[in-house]
């Protein structure tokens, strides 16, 4: 405990000062005390002395006088005899030390002894010259001894003098005695007031003891107690006990405040918990939350033979929804989802703990363990789940009174088999997931080794491609375009092929993507739309009879929103020499949609080159066929999706039918793509589109075979 700035140790250290101050007082007033009893003493000691040395003057003038009066008749008549009778009856006090009687010159006549020894002599004692002089009765006295002398006289004359020496002895002794007495008696009371004193003083301490008891129980044990609570709380420990009190005072109005703070801090920190923790759309933990929950199991789970599996899901082509119904629409899509989700998750339910958060954007990660050691097979398990989901979130969603068609794919790892740590995990959950886009999207896919190597590939794809057109990798087919009404070549579409030196063709699927997220496709694009003008310039100058045909070139929604495509046309066309009305652009529906006047102005500027724009893969995005009024097109290609399926199903054929009408009435020229029957042109051209290519009319050929193709 530390003891120098505590409340408790400073109410001490007072109360020690005070008892201090206290005891010093005490202790002048019994010095004081005892220097008063020692006047006292004295003073008595003094009055004693003085009472008693008196009477033994008094007596001594008495006696003398007496005796000089009975000696005045004998000492005229020289009578020795009768002198020394009344000096012996003197002599036999018992304090008497000396009678002499002495003539007027000071010679002694009588001492009242016997044999006179001292007779004649001249009195030379210290006291003797004052007794000679003194013509009255005379006191003096020594240390010892009180000499009264008085003349003895006949009527006027003096005729001799008498003197009585009084020993003092006794009054001393008696003096001594009383003094002493008196000291015992003044002692006795010294005592009994210093007991009072002590007494008073250990009530005090009696007293200062309580009140420090009081004190610490009231005052310093709350504060202590109410201390060491906040302390808790400060580091973190809100399960600690608040103290509770019913006193009505400060200290318990005190004590009630803190309980009160404490609370609302414990709701705080809950709050901000719940804001740090959970993700605010969807209500489910974020990524945050649950990569300490994944760390926390790690934790517990390793060691303990035990498997867990992560699924990493992700919306296919969640952006288009965000890019064409908008943000709202989008956020009501993932919160659709994660309740779909959450039901597949807790359907059935056999002893497996699942784990769900969302990690940001279409990005959903589910945590699957079972409770029981040797439990069923977690990949087991874990395949059936996402399946499961796959098929769920398959099924239509419904937003803003619209049909919506999404898929899902699922990344799944496996833990201790794939990684051993959460960092780990989480990146081949993602890899996996994005092999199963690869793969095709709306399916689940193993995290294996291999993908590794196939997120490498894409990386060093990309290093390959760049500088691939220049290496002369790249390469145009062509696929031509037949008008459907009497079954001629109209045009052809341009697409792109790589030729890679180690791994062969590469599918422009893959490719066109990598080209498109590294920005490589802003130098390919143009030079693949100059080379189109080129080779369409090239086969009319050979075959005349080809110089209506058009050259259709995709062009990938970036090169639109870079905002110069309308520049780099014009520039391909003046170049060439190639008319911008054989030059048709295609783009696909998500690179027109979202900001739809910014499209437009593109689109006008595109067009006012004189080229006709094309939507290419129309139907796949949610557009819907109003949108085709608001942006301005010359044609929709009607994705191969929905030509595949005219034959069999009805809504694919009422849809394409739709397409082709509504087109129409807007002046828009419809061409489908994907052809591969016979049965799917006839019916196209019976429900009136006006272009299609396929499969089934010409394969996408190099320009060589296509030129044959015009023979
Ligand atoms: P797209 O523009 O829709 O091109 C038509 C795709 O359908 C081509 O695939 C073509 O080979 C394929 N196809 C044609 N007839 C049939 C058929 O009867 N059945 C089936 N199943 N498929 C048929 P490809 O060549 O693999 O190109 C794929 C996509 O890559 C293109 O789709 C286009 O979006 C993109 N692409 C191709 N070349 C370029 C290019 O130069 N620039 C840009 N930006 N994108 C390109
Ligand atoms: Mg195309
Ligand atoms: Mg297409």
């Amino acid at each position: 405990m530390k003891l120098r700035h505590g409340l408790y140790p400073r109410f001490l250290l007072l109360a020690a000062g005070v008892l201090v101050v206290v005891l010093a007082v005490v202790g002048v007033m019994l010095h004081r005390q005892a220097t008063m009893q020692r006047d006292v003493v004295t003073l008595s000691q003094e009055s004693i002395h003085g009472l008693l040395f008196d009477r033994v003057r008094e007596r001594g003038q008495a006696v003398a006088g007496q005796l000089a009066d009975s000696l005045v008749n004998p000492l005229y008549y020289f009578d020795l005899d009768a002198i020394g009778e009344v000096l012996r009856s003197v002599l036999k006090q018992s304090d008497v030390r000396y009678v002499i009687v002495y003539d007027n010159s000071g010679a002694v006549i009588h001492d009242g002894s016997g044999d006179i020894a001292t007779y004649g002599q001249a009195m030379d004692d210290p006291l003797a010259y004052e007794v000679i002089t003194a013509s009255e009765m005379h006191v003096q006295v020594s240390d010892k001894i009180l000499d009264v002398s008085a003349p003895v006289r006949i009527g006027e004359q003096r005729i001799g003098g008498v003197r009585i020496g009084y020993s003092l002895d006794s009054v001393v002794a008696d003096e001594n005695r009383a003094t002493a007495a008196m000291r015992v008696r003044m002692d006795d009371i010294g005592y009994q007031h210093a007991m009072w004193v002590l007494v008073m003083m250990l009530v005090l301490v009696a007293i200062g003891v309580m009140v420090s008891l009081v004190v610490q129980r009231s005052l310093v044990g709350p504060i202590r107690q109410l201390a060491n609570a906040a302390r808790e709380i400060e580091a973190g420990n809100f399960a600690t006990q608040v103290p509770v009190t019913r006193r009505d005072d400060e200290v318990g109005d005190l004590t009630r405040a803190f309980s009160r703070m404490g609370d609302s801090i414990v709701r705080h920190d809950r709050d901000i918990r719940r804001m740090a923790y959970t993700d605010a759309l969807t209500g489910l933990s974020n990524r945050l939350a649950f990569r300490e929950h994944l760390d926390q199991r790690l934790m517990l789970v390793r060691g303990a033979a035990r498997q867990m599996a992560l699924l990493f899901a992700d919306i296919d082509d969640f952006k288009r929804v965000n890019d064409t119904l908008g943000h709202d629409a989008g956020d009501e899509v993932l919160v659709q989802f994660s309740n779909r989700i959450r039901e597949v998750i807790e359907r059935d339910d056999d002893g497996r703990h699942a784990a769900l958060a969302r990690f940001g954007g279409d990005e959903f990660v589910i945590l699957l363990e079972f409770s029981d050691i040797g439990g069923p097979d977690i990949r087991t398990q874990a395949s059936r789940l996402a399946d499961a989901l796959v098929a769920e979130l398959g099924r239509p969603i419904m937003v803003r009174g619209r049909q919506v068609f999404l898929g899902t794919s699922i990344g799944i790892t496996v833990f201790p088999d794939d990684a051993s740590n959460a960092a780990m995990l989480m990146k081949n959950g993602d890899i996996a997931m994005y092999q199963a886009k690869v793969a095709g999207k709306n399916c689940h896919r193993f995290y294996s080794r291999a993908m590794d190597q196939a997120v490498e590939r894409r990386v060093h794809m990309e290093q390959d491609l760049r500088g691939a057109w220049e290496r002369g990798e790249l390469s145009l087919v062509y696929q031509p375009v037949f008008r459907l009404a009497d079954n001629t070549l109209a045009g052809a579409e341009a697409l792109l092929r790589w030729q890679h030196p180690e791994h062969g063709p590469i599918a422009p699927s893959v490719f066109i993507d990598v080209a498109e997220q590294s920005g490589l496709i802003e130098t390919i694009g143009p030079a693949v739309l100059r080379a189109a003008c080129v080779d369409a310039m090239h086969w009319t100058r050979e075959h005349p009879g080809a110089k209506d045909l058009f050259v259709a070139v995709n062009v990938s929604p970036r090169q639109l929103r870079n905002g110069d495509l309308s520049e780099q046309v014009a520039q391909a066309l003046a170049d060439t020499g190639l008319p911008a009305s054989r030059l048709h652009v295609e783009l696909t529906e998500t690179a027109v949609i979202g900001d739809e006047i910014r499209a437009s102005t593109l689109l006008g500027r595109l067009r006012a080159t004189g080229v006709k724009v094309w939507l290419d893969d129309f139907g796949t995005g949610f557009s819907g066929l109003s949108h085709l009024r608001r942006v301005p097109i010359d044609g929709v290609k009607i994705d191969r999706s929905f030509v595949a399926d005219v034959l069999r199903d009805p809504d694919d054929l009422a849809l394409t039918t739709a397409i082709i009408a509504m087109a129409h009435s807007l002046g828009i020229t419809v061409v489908a793509e994907g052809v591969e029957k016979e049965g799917q042109f006839d019916i196209l051209r019976e429900r009136g589109c006006d272009l299609a290519q396929g499969y089934w009319m010409g394969y996408p050929m190099v320009l060589r075979d296509f030129m044959a193709l015009l023979d």
